[in-house]
């Protein structure tokens, strides 16, 4: 049996990590936050408190935060090129961007290590399910090999092409969840100045040609304040700053985007990184001088 070692045990990486376990895979796992490492046991996961099980490893997954912890775990003179065995496969599940992947392509040239870019979309929700959308870049015979890893977390696989491919059509994709959420707040808001509760307008846009995934799992954590505590500005802001970077890469013009990515970051600067998501809304509402959970009737 496959023996993968697990690194990035976070909301997604713990949820599909349990997944794997569930599936009968040997997994070794580790996280620097202990919370995280102790929930991960308790799913199967054998929690080791070193990184150093990439060694013996046949297949390394990780679900870290961005490009920077992708290319530290990566590229350091102790990380994981260095260190895995030859003929090991490194599954990235983290939304990453194509610089880095580049980095990572370069130095694993030579060292018998296969890379698969493999990040995914469906949230803590999606990942707990096993029903994760999983966009694939990499070589189609090791894709191929692998493809039971795939299954067991997610429910939509896609072999989209050569490393890289992956972590493109993830960024590409999550961009709209970010530009619906921004129109979203604006439609409500634009209503309320108007004069209808925000619950009333919330319901109206849920029935209406306009509606979404957003409205229905967003819209009602923005009425009621409370903002989505499971995914972090810092992801958010993060997602949009490297769509930003993919289109002056490969020359896309997309102003409205580039708003977007603005308010995200905006909102990282006055609230900090670790704020939920949603409090992008609060930017909108307070400068229109209407808190939406304030103005519940
Ligand atoms: P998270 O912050 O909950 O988890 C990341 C984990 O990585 C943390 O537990 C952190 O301690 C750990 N970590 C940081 N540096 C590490 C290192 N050097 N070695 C090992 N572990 C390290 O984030 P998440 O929500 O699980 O997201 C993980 C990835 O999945 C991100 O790239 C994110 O953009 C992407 N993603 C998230 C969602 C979502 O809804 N949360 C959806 C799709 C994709």
């Amino acid at each position: 049996m496959t023996r993968i070692f697990f690194l990035g045990l976070g909301h997604m990486g713990g949820a599909m990590a349990a997944n794997l376990v569930k599936a009968g895979f040997d997994v070794d796992g580790f996280d620097p936050n202990p919370a995280m490492l102790a929930r991960a046991a308790d799913t199967g996961v054998i929690a080791l408190d070193t990184a150093d099980g990439f060694a013996t490893a046949d297949v390394v997954m990780s679900s870290l935060p961005g490009p920077v912890q992708v290319a530290s775990v990566g590229l350091e003179d102790d990380g994981l090129l260095e260190i895995v065995r030859p003929g090991t496969t490194w599954i990235d599940l983290s939304t990453n961007d194509l610089e880095t992947a580049r980095r990572l392509a370069t130095h694993a040239a030579g060292k018998y290590v296969t890379l698969i870019d493999a990040p995914v979309s469906g949230g803590p929700e999606g990942a707990a399910a096993g029903t994760l959308s999983v966009y694939i870049g990499g070589p189609a015979e090791a894709v191929q090999k692998h493809w039971s890893i795939f299954e067991a977390i997610g429910a939509t696989i896609d072999h989209l092409g050569d490393h890289g491919a992956g972590y493109v059509a993830k960024i590409a994709q999550v961009t709209l969840c970010y530009t619906q959420t921004i129109t979203l707040i604006e439609a409500l808001m634009l209503g309320v100045k108007g004069g209808v509760a925000p619950a009333k307008m919330l319901e109206l846009i849920q029935n209406s040609a306009g509606s979404s995934y957003v409205a229905d799992t967003y819209g009602p954590e923005i009425v009621a304040g409370t903002y989505d505590p499971s995914f972090s500005i810092h992801l958010a802001a993060k997602d949009m700053r490297l769509a930003m970077e993919m289109a002056a890469s490969v020359g896309a013009d997309l102003p409205f985007m580039a708003r977007v990515a603005e308010r995200y970051a905006e909102t990282e600067r006055r609230y900090g990184s670790a704020a939920p998501h949603l409090l992008a809304a609060q930017i909108t509402e307070t400068d229109n001088g209407h808190i939406f959970h304030e103005e519940q009737s």
